[in-house]
């Protein structure tokens, strides 16, 4: 980048250090927190010119208009823990980052109608920490690592586990300030006094609450969140198959376990490799080139006590309606080969400690326990994921292919199969998990490579990702094609409409401005 380029942004980090106070500001030479430390090879390919930490609204909506006065790209994070899709990093280098953390405020939680309003740098710990403080009997849902923003997570349309686990199905009511500075709040929220803002979806017109998903349309700066109120007893499972091939079988049972509402939470599907990379190191298993063999699986999975597939999901409600769901989800799992089911009960008032740390999911009890899962190739501080996570219809001849092009795809260019899915009534996210060293240039760029190649082979058969690493947002928004493009000409009028100066995270998602 030449000088010239980022003098604008130094200029915005000098008046916002006015603005919100020099220790609010990082500047240029003060961005290692905002690097992607899971970066394909070079960490600075995605570089921030600095970094805002705005405290309250007003503050977001100033650096926003600064922005526009001095045409500088922002990039919006909540808590920048979105590993495996680029960190806090922003899409376009030479981006002031706009960093949220400090709005972390549990702005209300409604214990009758069951919700909170939450800023965007509220983490799921926090949120979990000020639902006991009150003495709420509501839940949130969590993902599998507690310390990413409520809000950013939603936003991204990530998931949890519990029976709100679809997170952005749970979003209601949002504040957002727009790119070019000015506040509003969406469908009930923009009637003065109305309390149903977090309550009902609708308002008087247009929904647009979708518009700031995975959006550079907006920065979220309050959002409504539907809790679940504890449920008296509930029951973590886990459900297992020692055939690999019994697959297809295993997604049309839970589908349909699912469908009937047996299963409550969101289904979290993996394989036995990906199951032991969160437990162990590569090398406790194998130490050899290429793939772990099918023989070392077979030993990993008999040691962890693993299926070559392995579910967790939960159920909710009375003991008596525990058992009717139990017996239920132990017919269809026990009747496919080598299926196998084990439950554990709790009181839904059980303490963090009272309930088994894998089982933590089930009660939205935020963790870090699978953070070790980088180390499976890179035992060291340079371990990094990167995820592939294509869209199929919850059926097991969808699901299967999804798996069987990833697995090939992947073992052929010398990793292992990190595979699982993600189940909620309808759709299966099938996840693929690259484990690679990010010091490691060669293993870098094979990973490039194989996720370009993959990219366009799933979109072929129509299964598109739900989300993307920096690095392949492009590549991923291009086959959304259908009508020439037309979805994404519509995105970008919009785009024009709302950011006229194109500042708001601009790429993101594969929008540009025109
Ligand atoms: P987390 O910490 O939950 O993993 P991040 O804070 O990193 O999530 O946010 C993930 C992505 O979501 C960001 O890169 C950004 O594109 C988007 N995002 C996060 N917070 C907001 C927000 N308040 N408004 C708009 N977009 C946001």
């Amino acid at each position: 980048m030449a000088a010239d380029d980022t003098a604008p942004a130094a200029l915005l980090l000098e008046r916002a250090a006015d603005l919100i106070g020099a220790q609010n500001v990082s500047r240029a030479d003060d961005v290692d927190d905002y690097l992607d430390s899971y970066a394909l090879g070079d960490s600075r390919a995605f570089l921030p010119a600095g970094a805002v930490r705005p405290g309250e609204v007003a503050e977001v909506q100033a650096v926003v208009r600064l922005a526009n006065e001095l045409r500088v790209p922002l990039w919006p994070i909540g808590r920048g823990k979105n590993l495996g899709y680029g960190g806090p990093a922003p899409r376009q280098s030479g981006s002031v980052v706009i960093d949220l953390s400090r709005l972390n405020r549990v702005l209300e939680v409604d214990d009758e109608t069951a919700y909170a309003l939450v800023e965007p740098g509220v983490s799921f710990f926090e949120l979990h920490e000020a639902l006991l403080e009150r003495g709420s009997r509501l839940w949130a849902s969590v993902p599998d690592l507690g310390w990413g923003s409520v809000v950013g997570n939603a936003l991204e349309r990530g998931y949890g586990y519990t029976a709100h686990g679809d997170h952005q199905q749970f979003i209601c009511g949002m504040e957002v300030v727009l790119p070019t500075g000015e506040l509003i709040r969406t469908g009930m929220g923009a009637l003065p006094g109305s309390e149903t803002w977090p309550l009902y979806r609708g308002g008087f017109g247009p929904g647009f609450e979708g518009l700031f998903l995975q959006s550079n349309l907006g920065i979220v700066v309050k959002m409504g969140v539907w809790l679940m109120p504890r449920p008296e007893r509930f029951a973590a499972c886990r459900l297992m198959i020692d055939d690999e091939d019994a697959l297809p079988q295993l997604v049309d049972a839970i589908r349909e376990l699912k469908l009937d509402k047996t299963i409550d939470g969101v289904v979290n599907a993996a394989n036995a490799v990906g199951v032991a990379a969160g437990l162990s190191p590569r090398e406790r298993w194998y130490d050899g080139e290429g793939v772990v063999p099918d023989d070392v699986v077979q030993v990993l999975a008999d040691d962890l006590g693993l299926g070559r597939w392995n579910i967790k999901c939960a159920l909710y409600g009375s003991d008596a309606l525990l058992d009717l769901k139990e017996e239920r989800l132990r017919r269809a799992i026990e009747a496919l080969p080598g299926g196998r089911v084990v439950v554990n009960r709790y009181d839904g008032d059980a303490t963090a400690a009272e309930v088994a740390p894998g089982d933590h999911f089930a009660a939205g009890i935020p963790g870090m326990l699978l953070a070790d899962g980088v180390r499976w190739r890179a035992n060291g501080p340079t371990g990094a994921h990167i995820g592939l996570c294509p869209v199929s219809p919850l059926t097991g001849k969808h699901v299967a292919a999804a798996s069987r092009i990833m697995r090939t795809h992947i073992e052929a260019a010398g990793f292992d199969y990190i595979g699982g899915w993600l189940a909620t009534d309808r759709h299966a996210v099938n996840v693929l998990m690259i484990f690679f060293d990010a010091a490691d240039p060669v293993e870098s760029e094979k990973v490039r490579t194989a996720f370009a190649e993959l990219v366009p082979l799933l979109a072929a058969e129509g299964y598109g990702e739900y989300r993307a690493h920096l690095e392949f947002m492009d590549a991923v928004a291009d086959q959304f094609s259908w009508n020439d493009h037309a979805l994404r000409e519509f995105t970008r009028t919009l785009k024009a409409a709302v950011d006229p100066n194109g500042v708001l995270a601009p790429g993101k998602q594969g929008i540009w401005p025109r």
